[in-house]
């Protein structure tokens, strides 16, 4: 397609960008993704490990998957969907954490969520850190929890944003990858790859939209770039956009990384259960051990923590999860696991952190963000979601809508010429 021949242009191709695209197309709608990376997918992002078996760096879990859209997608690609319920949901494996003390936190961090619920309802919107039970010895590790939910630390993560995100409570996962499903979905769209958007030129009668490959011309954009792109890049826009700076601002990406190692005598372990690397403070990853029966373990971890380690290096990963380990399966543990893969999403210069979150008080900015601007700059991404925030679904949902928005728009012009 000549770059002169496109109608709009979808910035991104991640799961909001390529949902757009293929909502796009299959309106004859003429559009093009316009991706900074060599692949599409974004934080979705499923790579292969020794033995073939696809890691998912980025999402892994279908949440809500009893109204998540990619399911329908990945059985369209005759994936396999696995129902084993998340470890989070189960018992852990007793080790530093006796029963009558998980039963103690559970019961700790239902309690949490429901004072949140109900502040969530009353003003002023507060911090979720302020809903802990004073003294309880259990806050360390309900916020460690929150650093795996929203990628910080429950003092920077509005209440009523915590709350208002809509979970069904159903958690599946595709054996050969979410982020492969992700991607495959967008495998026939058209593309360019290796292409980086550097700005929105919506001055004059069709939008300019500046690349690293040329300038193209459109007459509407679906910008679903990563809130902390949008915010941190006030120049994406000419002329600029204040209000969705801002926007972006109050919604910043929180950092969950994720390290796989491979685990000799895995048997030892259920299949999908977690550790937590300790029960005293908020700065401790989680262990998802055997995930699909595999012997592997997949490590989480969030906030601070993750901060520091990616400031450090790979290794770091490795040494702290070691280190944690050993200090609650003995010291010969270390000579069992291995490094197999990790990637640094706050390093990533396309991502700069892994999902969004909404600072106190803030929460109405995913619509803020979400809100066209002229008929012709539209805005998709899980951060424009203000009940699907932080998820691939949420993604999608918000691309669909977006292109909706644009065939609407572009009915009603078409309308207003032949009047
Ligand atoms: C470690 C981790 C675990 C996660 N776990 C889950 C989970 O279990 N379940 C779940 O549902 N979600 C999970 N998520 C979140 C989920 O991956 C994201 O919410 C979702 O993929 C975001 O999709 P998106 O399209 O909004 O953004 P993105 O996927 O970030 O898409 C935006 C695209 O824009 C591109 N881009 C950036 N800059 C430019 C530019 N200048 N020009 C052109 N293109 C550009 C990026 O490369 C990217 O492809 C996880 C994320 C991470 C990092």
């Amino acid at each position: 397609m000549a770059n002169n021949d496109i109608e709009t242009v979808v910035v991104g191709g991640g799961a909001a960008g390529i949902a757009a695209a293929r909502r796009l197309c299959q309106a004859n709608v003429r559009c093009l993704i316009v991706e900074a990376r060599s692949r599409l997918g974004g934080r979705a992002w499923s790579v292969a490990d020794p033995s073939g078996s696809a890691l998912d760096l980025g999402c892994g879990w279908l949440h809500s998957a009893d109204r998540n859209p990619w399911v329908a997608i990945a059985q369209e690609q005759r994936r396999t969907i696995d129902k084993t319920p998340p470890p989070w949901n189960q018992r852990s494996p007793a080790y530093g954490f006796p029963e009558s003390e998980q039963r103690e936190f559970l019961e700790a961090r239902e309690q949490f969520f429901s004072r949140v619920s109900e502040q969530a309802q009353k003003e002023p919107d507060l911090p979720a850190a302020a809903l802990f039970a004073p003294g309880c010895r259990w806050n360390s590790l309900i916020d460690a929890v929150g650093t795996y939910i929203s990628g910080t630390e429950l003092e920077r993560v509005s209440a009523r944003d915590f709350d208002n995100y809509d979970d069904t409570g159903v958690n599946w996962r595709v054996v050969e990858g979410y982020g492969a499903t992700i991607a495959t979905c967008g495998a026939n769209l058209p593309v360019m790859l290796d292409c980086a958007v550097l700005r929105i030129d919506h001055g004059g009668n069709r939008l300019k939209i500046e690349t690293t490959q040329g300038t193209i011309v459109a007459d509407q954009a679906i910008v679903t770039l990563p809130s902390a792109i949008i915010a941190e890049t006030e120049a994406l826009f000419a002329p600029t956009l204040p209000e969705k700076t801002r926007a972006a601002q109050a919604l910043p990406l929180g950092l969950t990384d994720k390290l796989f190692l491979s685990l000799e005598g895995a048997e030892e372990f259920a299949k999908d259960s977690r550790l937590f690397g300790a029960t005293d403070r908020t700065a401790t990853a989680a262990y998802h051990l055997r995930p699909f029966g595999r012997p592997q373990i997949e490590v989480f971890f969030g906030g601070q923590l993750a901060a520091e380690l990616e400031m450090d290096s790979e290794r770091a990963f490795f040494d702290f999860a070691v280190s944690e380990l050993t200090g609650l399966l003995g010291s010969a543990f270390a000579n069992r696991v291995r490094p197999i893969q990790i990637h640094r999403w706050g390093a990533d210069p396309f991502s700069r952190g892994s999902y969004s979150y909404a600072l106190p008080g803030m929460s109405d900015c995913r619509t803020t963000l979400a809100a066209p601007v002229d008929g012709r700059l539209f805005f998709a991404g899980e951060a424009c979601s203000p009940r699907d925030f932080s998820t691939a679904h949420g993604g999608w949902i918000t691309g669909v809508a977006a292109a909706n928005q644009v065939i609407a728009a572009r009915k009603h012009a078409q309308s207003q010429k032949t009047a």
